[in-house]
């Protein structure tokens, strides 16, 4: 079984390029270029400099020694929360900035909801002193003020989405007519394993850095560099896909990724798609989805911002599909106390996205020597006053 891409842009039966005919040049480009771009020693020294030099990696893996004592496995925690901007989604935005570059494109577009994709956009657009203009839903510019207040002071043009429910999808309408608009200048930053295919590969290739540093990090700390779990949150997927990346075909390492069950699965307030989702087509890729018997596309809910997608990227709905991905999907509430238990036990705050990975140890039960790595994908102080509100701190 192959868990990677195939060379029509699929993973199994999902993925694919669904999109409008308008679209095809600009996507197709970037096909046919993607992969000899991003292998060029050229691009690779620059891609691994700025990774080195400004985002601040390689993160560390810390072996969690309180939190391992009492769960009863060595738990690792690979410190993606230390990347500059405080997440994961950094590693992504300077390889696609990069690719632009090498494509000779000026402009730079993206789509956010809570603003964080759009954010690590306008950071390395200010990096490398491109435009940027980040589509957002005014329900979202009005619900995440501080996210659009850091996209400004970096420069970037924050446009309203004034359609449908002024939100994610409304947003991400949006950016694609932009992109048909302006198809030789502009390219499309789109922030997660999602999206027509190359994206959903490219995004995945660009953060599997996570899990090559993993496997140096282990050697060196356990004599082996496979894990016998690697356990990351699914929202779209990168940080999972990257976390899992070098592990796919090593039937020996557990893969389990975590979901969120929002106030539970089947209390219509969730985004746990691999429960609940059935195939369909979002973003210009074939995957599952949650939607209605008619197909329209169910309102995903989660605490979390970054989990609260009503799909997943189409590797991890053919890892789910195939049995080869363990997937545990974790409520609201679970989530929240296992965040405010990583921050007693280790010191470390961690985002509430990655607080759903870390709740599984409370059901999720391992033998005493396993070796288990956490991808913890960003840090909580986004979340403050989420996690203010919900424990009257
Ligand atoms: C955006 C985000 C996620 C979810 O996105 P993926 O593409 O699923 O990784 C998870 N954690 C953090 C901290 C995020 O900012």
């Amino acid at each position: 079984m192959n868990y990677n891409v195939d060379e029509k842009g699929y993973y199994g039966e999902f993925g694919g390029a669904y999109i409008p005919e308008m679209l095809y040049p600009n996507v197709e480009e970037l096909r046919q270029q993607y992969i000899a771009v991003m292998s060029s020693p050229e691009f690779q020294e620059e891609f691994q400099s700025l990774l080195r030099e400004y985002v601040g990696r390689p993160t560390p893996l810390y072996f969690a020694k309180r939190m391992s004592e009492k769960y009863g496995a060595k738990i690792y925690l690979k410190r993606e929360d230390l990347c500059h901007t405080g997440a994961h989604k950094v590693n992504n935005t300077i390889g696609q900035i990069l690719m632009a570059q090498r494509l000779g494109k000026k402009r730079i577009i993206a789509e956010t909801g809570a603003g964080q994709h759009g954010v690590a956009t306008a950071t390395v657009c200010a990096l490398m002193g491109l435009e940027c203009i980040v589509y957002m839903g005014e329900i979202d510019i009005a619900r995440q003020a501080p996210n659009v207040a850091r996209m400004k002071m970096l420069g970037a043009t924050v446009v309203p989405a004034l359609s449908g429910s002024r939100t994610l999808k409304d947003a991400t309408n949006e950016a694609i007519r932009d992109w048909i608009n302006n198809p030789t200048d502009t390219h499309y930053i789109i922030g997660s394993v999602v999206g027509p295919h190359p994206y959903p590969d490219m995004v995945a290739r660009f953060q599997s850095v996570i899990s090559e540093e993993i496997k140096a990090q282990l050697q060196e700390k356990e004599g082996r560099s496979n894990p016998d779990f690697v356990v990351a949150c699914v929202g779209g997927g990168s940080n999972a896909a990257g976390a899992y990346y070098h592990y796919l075909d090593q039937p020996e390492v557990g893969i389990i990724a975590v979901e969120a069950a929002g106030k539970g699965i089947h209390s219509g307030a969730s985004a746990a798609t691999s429960a609940l989702g059935k195939m369909g087509i979002i973003h210009g890729s074939k995957t599952l989805l949650m939607q209605t018997d008619d197909g329209q596309i169910t309102e995903p809910y989660s605490i979390s911002a970054g989990l609260d997608y009503p799909g997943v990227g189409p590797m991890h709905a053919h890892l789910f599909t195939s049995g080869r991905g363990e997937f545990i999907s974790v409520t609201d509430d679970d989530a929240m106390n296992a965040g405010l238990a990583l921050s007693k036990l280790e010191g470390i705050i961690p985002a509430i996205e990655s607080s759903h990975a870390l709740a599984i140890f409370e059901t999720r039960k391992f033998k005493k020597d396993d070796v288990v790595v956490v991808n913890l994908s960003g840090r909580g102080d986004k979340d403050l006053n989420t996690y203010i509100e919900y424990f009257k701190l």
